[in-house]
């Protein structure tokens, strides 16, 4: 088992203690009152003769639910009594879907693991991870200029055959990150895996990486379903590194037909000074990159039809 798979379990074990655990304190502390004792040894007698009397013996069935009803109102009666609910005796689960194993029935990955696994994974290349925006947010918070519905039906509909360059370009405040964000919601729902960090965070990877002379973790950023890099240019720019080990994340994804987008408040002419040709061109490849997916701030409007 990878050091990765038992940190989940690990991390799934305790949230099952935690949530079994509180059940079961709480049944305990009620167990303790010899009214609700007696009467939850009825409750349990009754509800297993009910739950069977369906298939075992039909004509007795509207009796035992008569019975079920009224031992299981006393017994909430008690429990009320002494301040607790009957849902207090159940393990209320992070994530009900699973009850927190990370597995469906049917032995498929939930969604919660999906998203454990990226968040873990993030952390292990030392990056926080966060909740994602939402296409459905999008309009509460409206930045007139973003076309959010060309964004959410032609980039995530179409993912993953978009553009492998995408740069979502203009001044601060233009919306650029909260868009990028609300494509890695919309992705991730649809399942796929979505890397999204800030140029500052990825160059203090690539330094790690780097000083430890080690490339194991950099297939994190290559082979995730979309990588994105947020305000470009925030970073400090060590030449034999950040140019470096971006041009080695951006060729082994563009030869894999993985797509990249990056939001920046770095006009064209800025990427090229700061980053050389090399990387400029990779980004601005024409084979690449999809004159329409260029979001330029406030130009947006005039650029789309
Ligand atoms: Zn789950």
């Amino acid at each position: 088992m990878s050091e990765l798979t038992s940190r989940i379990e690990e991390y799934y074990a305790t949230l099952r203690t935690k949530a079994e655990g509180r059940a079961e304190r709480c049944l305990e502390r009620a167990l303790q009152n010899p009214s609700f004792s007696e009467v939850d040894r009825s409750y349990q007698k009754t509800r297993i003769a009910y739950l069977r009397a369906e298939a075992e013996y039909p004509e007795r069935l509207e009796q035992l639910e008569q019975d079920f009803t009224a031992v299981r109102r006393k017994r909430a009666g008690l429990l009320q009594e002494m301040g607790l609910k009957e849902s207090d005796l159940v393990p209320s689960y992070t994530c009900p879907r699973c009850r927190d194993t990370g597995f469906l029935e049917n032995g498929s990955a939930c969604s919660c693991y999906r998203e454990a696994l990226r968040r873990f994974k993030l952390e292990e290349i030392g990056i926080a991870s966060e909740a994602f925006a939402s296409f459905d947010d999008a309009n509460k918070r409206l930045v007139p200029q973003i076309n959010y519905d060309y964004y959410r039906v032609k980039y995530c509909g179409r993912f993953p055959k978009v553009p492998l360059s995408t740069v979502f370009m203009g001044s601060t405040g233009t919306g650029k990150t909260f868009l990028a964000s609300c494509i890695a919601g919309e992705l991730e729902k649809k399942g796929k895996n979505v890397y999204f960090l800030s140029a500052i965070s990825l160059n203090r990877f690539f330094l790690q990486c780097f000083e430890k002379e080690s490339y194991r973790s950099l297939s994190l950023l290559t082979d995730c379903d979309l990588l994105i890099i947020d305000d470009l240019g925030a970073e400090p720019v060590y030449k034999k590194v950040t140019v470096e080990y971006l041009k080695l994340i951006l060729d082994e994804r563009f030869s894999k037909k993985h797509p990249v987008l990056f939001t920046t408040n770095l006009n064209r002419e800025k990427i090229f000074e700061r980053y050389s040709e090399r990387i400029y061109s990779r980004i601005f490849d024409e084979a690449n990159l999809d004159e329409n997916n260029l979001f330029q701030g406030e130009d947006l409007r005039t650029k789309k039809r």
